[in-house]
């Protein structure tokens, strides 16, 4: 039973949001300047590499990250494979099926192309508004992508983020898919628990279902 994991790694160079604060991992206290011990410092945004969005994000008076219902983030989720390389489109969406209660994971072209570099892409593949309208009115229960938001660089970020956020629908971004092969896997994400945080960086992992 092995786990694959399907985080990025975070390093001070890592890509992040355009606009958002500067990602910096550094040491302050350091053993090789004469410290006790090693003490890293981080300063980031909360939506940094792997990690979560809470209703928050995009709803002014919405639940924060300490209130996720760890049932929205660990158990079976199904993986499902996006060939258009621009959006996750009304129609392959619909031809999925999503269903009510599920986890489901969008692997697209993001995977393989925009992890390979520290730098920014502005045309990675995301969740047109109406897709993001269709997982709230099938009901799904957490939706994740592969690259840094579930809404396009020029289109539908606003959008895409409310349709599914105010629907109380739990999002998971910056998934490395890679090595995962659509199918049905037991998902793990466990994003911090940051009391009134909009976001939360996260660890997530799946095994093959079963
Ligand atoms: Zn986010």
């Amino acid at each position: 039973m092995s786990y694959i994991d399907v985080s990025v790694p975070l390093h001070g160079q890592m890509v992040g949001w355009p606009g958002d604060p500067a990602i910096s991992i550094d040491r302050a206290l350091s053993m090789d300047r004469g410290d006790r011990c090693n003490v890293t410092r981080l300063t980031m945004s909360a939506h940094t590499g792997t990690h979560m969005d809470a209703p928050r994000h995009f709803v002014r008076v919405g639940h924060a990250m300490e209130t996720l219902p760890i049932d929205a983030v660990i158990g079976p989720a199904r993986v499902v494979e996006i060939r258009d390389p621009v959006m996750i489109g009304l129609d392959e969406l619909k031809a999925l099926g999503p269903r009510r209660g599920e986890r489901i994971l969008f692997k697209t072209r993001n995977s393989p192309r925009c992890w390979e570099t520290d730098a920014f892409y502005e045309d990675f593949v995301y969740i047109s508004a109406a897709a993001a309208r269709h997982l709230a009115e099938a009901g799904v229960r957490t939706v994740g992508v592969d690259y840094l938001s579930v809404g396009g660089y020029r289109n539908d970020a606003v959008e895409t983020h409310e349709a599914l956020l105010v629907a109380g629908i739990w999002i998971i971004e910056g998934l490395n898919l890679t090595n995962v092969a659509p199918g049905n896997y037991d998902l793990i994400c466990l994003p911090l628990k940051i009391v009134g945080s909009d976001g939360a960086p996260a660890r997530a992992v799946l095994r093959a279902a079963t």
